[in-house]
């Protein structure tokens, strides 16, 4: 299902596809996780590479919708993070890279 992307902002940080797939530092080229599609409505993430290189992303769609807060914890499941509420996988963050 294509979506059309409202804000894009990518700093650091390279992205498979559009707005999903693997992400990989701009400095160093790693691979540092990967971005579940379909899952999120917005996101926004800041992290440091252990390159040192920081970077960020922040994503929305046309068609998003004020989300509901969320107050649970995400859970990981195997290397995922996931949404406390429904366990949908949302992202993996390899933190050995
Ligand atoms: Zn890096």
């Amino acid at each position: 299902m294509a979506r059309i992307l409202k804000n894009k902002q990518l700093m650091n940080t390279k992205l498979a596809t559009n707005y999903g797939g693997w992400m990989y530092c701009n400095q160093c080229g790693e691979n540092i996780g990967y971005l579940c599609y379909s899952t999120y409505d917005k996101l926004e993430l800041t992290y440091e590479c252990n390159c040192g290189s920081k970077g960020s992303m922040l994503f929305d769609f046309e068609d998003s919708k004020n989300g509901q807060k969320c107050t649970d914890e995400l859970v990981i499941i195997k290397n995922r993070l996931c949404c406390g509420l429904d366990n949908e996988p949302l992202i993996t963050i390899l933190e050995k890279k």
